[in-house]
């Protein structure tokens, strides 16, 4: 199953640990703060540690609103 972009519904990569490409990501918190988000988020997946990920992953989308 292919992702999608929650922004420009452009495809991303199945193992993206987010739901927005890269384009996206660097417009909304810059690029900077999007690779810090990014390599923390695939931290928290490595080592399996889904509560982290999913607290993560949902305060990043209710930072967008
Ligand atoms: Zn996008």
């Amino acid at each position: 199953m292919t992702k999608k972009c929650i922004y420009c519904k452009s495809e991303i990569s199945d193992n993206s640990v987010i739901d927005f490409c890269d384009k996206c990501g660097v417009g909304v918190w810059g690029e900077k703060m999007f690779k810090a988000i990014v390599a923390s988020m695939e931290n928290a997946r490595d080592s399996n540690n889904l509560e982290l990920f999913n607290n993560t992953s949902r305060s990043l989308n209710m930072s967008k609103l």
